[in-house]
């Protein structure tokens, strides 16, 4: 089959994406011009050098740049223009549900206001749901690499806005960071009735999966990979269907596998296991959703009914409705019938 012909299916494919990082989506031109708008330098002298400086041997050394580029955030006009920016975008690749990340302390940590950041991602979340048909869930994460005490201040700042926040996550420096340390305040979060997720097994051990499923008891794992070193928690997952959202092109990147060729999705599959395609942090990854199920397309030679299962699988694994799944799920299955 030609490239262009599977490119087109690709971008005609209602797609849903449940791991992504509002601040992984900063493009350099739009960090440059809201480090103008707020009187801020950024190191690196222009978009190129910047561009230049996007290439990682692991995932500390994209935090670095990540954090460093998340600080010229500062008014509420910031955070919505950053999200409306990734909605223009994810619309034009045809996603027609998002479940987005926010990391608060990365911004409450330089004193902007929890109120700020929050309001400016719902605002353009809202608006893109009235203007572009994009219906969303927001999820807030707490960074791994500070302590437990630091994630529930966060956890008091959200509590006036749970009418906002679906749940919880937990995200940034995997490795020495297990889920283990978050158990309290993912207990609290609980019991305010937020729902859970967690990065786990993208760097970390397989048990760290374990402990997010036990201790922290989430709906979804983030990435999960490493799961296929535990034959017993690979039945397990499949069993409970729990999804897990991969990131091929944040894999590549962060040096998680060498080459696509390489990516063990076929073999998830062949598991019976729930995997979801999504872009993690796409201005620094190079790509976003199309741009992810072309690039395993592409390496692994999928054909066009497993590229429609991946998409059913997003929308299986999302917080939709049991109607809105079903109206996704046939919407998806004439697609493949008539393309
Ligand atoms: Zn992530």
């Amino acid at each position: 089959m030609k490239d262009s012909e599977m490119l087109s299916f690709i971008q005609g494919l209602p797609k849903t994406e449940l791991h992504l990082h509002i601040e992984g989506t900063f493009e350099p031109e739009l960090m440059f011009k809201i480090a103008k708008r707020n009187n801020l330098e950024i190191k690196y002298a222009d978009v190129e050098e910047l561009k230049r400086a996007y290439s990682f041997n692991n995932l500390q050394e994209f935090l670095d740049i990540y954090y460093a580029g998340a600080s010229v955030l500062i008014e509420e006009q910031d955070f919505y223009d950053l999200t409306w920016a990734y909605l223009t975008k994810v619309h034009e690749e045809n996603v027609k549900h998002v479940e987005i990340f926010f990391d608060p302390q990365t911004h409450t940590d330089r004193n902007v206001s929890f109120e700020y950041v929050l309001n400016g991602i719902y605002k353009a979340l809202e608006d893109g749901q009235k203007q572009l048909g994009i219906s969303f869930k927001l999820i807030m994460s707490f960074l791994r690499h500070l302590d437990e005490a630091s994630a529930f201040k966060t956890l008091e700042q959200a509590l006036p806005y749970k009418d906002k926040i679906i749940a919880v996550g937990l995200d940034s420096s995997e490795l020495g960071n297990p889920p283990s340390k978050f158990k309290n305040v993912f207990k609290k979060a609980l019991d305010e009735g937020f729902l859970t997720v967690a990065h786990a097994g993208e760097e970390g051990p397989s048990e760290y999966i374990r402990e997010a499923l036990d201790l922290l008891k989430v709906g979804r794992i983030d990435h999960g990979n490493r799961c296929l070193d535990d034959i017993d928690l690979v039945k397990r997952l499949a069993k409970e269907q729990m999804p897990l959202t991969l990131c091929p092109l944040s894999n590549l990147e962060l040096k998680v596998i060498k080459d696509l060729k390489e990516y063990p999705l076929l073999k998830m599959m062949e598991h019976n296991l729930l995997v979801t395609i999504n872009s993690d942090d796409p201005a620094y990854f190079g790509g976003y959703m199309n741009e992810n199920f072309w690039g395993i397309t592409k390496a692994l030679n999928l054909s066009k009914s497993q590229i429609a299962e991946l998409a059913k699988n997003g929308f299986k694994a999302s917080w939709l409705s049991p109607n809105e799944k079903q109206t996704y799920l046939k919407e998806i299955d004439l697609y493949l019938l008539n393309n």
